[in-house]
């Protein structure tokens, strides 16, 4: 990767530290609360989420929690991703972004390119979201960035 790219990808997730976006809380009910930890960094992470059940459309998300910066800027990234899009669409870009993130690890293990992961990435817009993978340096950082989407994964299984 060149260095200017991964200075792009620095200056995205600067910026969702700094400036996370969708902070707050929700009011449960209507809305669900679910909690992530990550006890190999020590980031928490809490997800309120409103769902519309007509429409099956994630109406509002709210984050609270604090940790690193790849933790929090993940957060951040992910609440503004899937705001305003269907529950199959936040499910896919979850599978997504883990898939991204699992072919990273792969690659600084030094294992397989993931090819057998490809699949899940196909057709699928991570947008900003790829920068995770341009700071994520190693592998037991890569659980910093996929706490919040575990626990957004979390809150629409329990869901109703
Ligand atoms: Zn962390």
């Amino acid at each position: 990767m060149s260095s200017n790219l991964e200075d792009l990808y620095r200056e995205v997730i600067l910026d969702h530290y700094r400036s996370p976006r969708n902070r707050g809380e929700l009011e449960v009910p209507p809305a669900t609360k679910t909690d992530g930890f990550n006890p190999l960094c020590g980031d928490e992470v809490t997800v309120y989420l409103q769902v519309d059940p007509e429409t099956d459309t994630i109406v509002d998300i709210k984050i609270q929690g604090q940790g690193c910066s790849i933790s929090q800027a993940s957060t951040s990234m992910m609440s503004a991703a899937v705001k305003g899009q269907s529950v199959d669409e936040a499910r896919k870009l979850i599978r997504a972004f883990k898939a991204l993130m699992s072919i990273h690890e792969h690659k600084l293990e030094g294992e397989s390119d993931g090819s057998d992961l490809a699949s899940d990435l196909e057709g699928v817009r991570l947008g900003d979201l790829e920068a995770l993978q341009g700071v994520v340096k190693f592998p037991v950082r890569i659980k910093c960035a996929t706490l919040s989407w575990n626990t957004l994964a979390q809150g629409l299984d329990e869901r109703g």
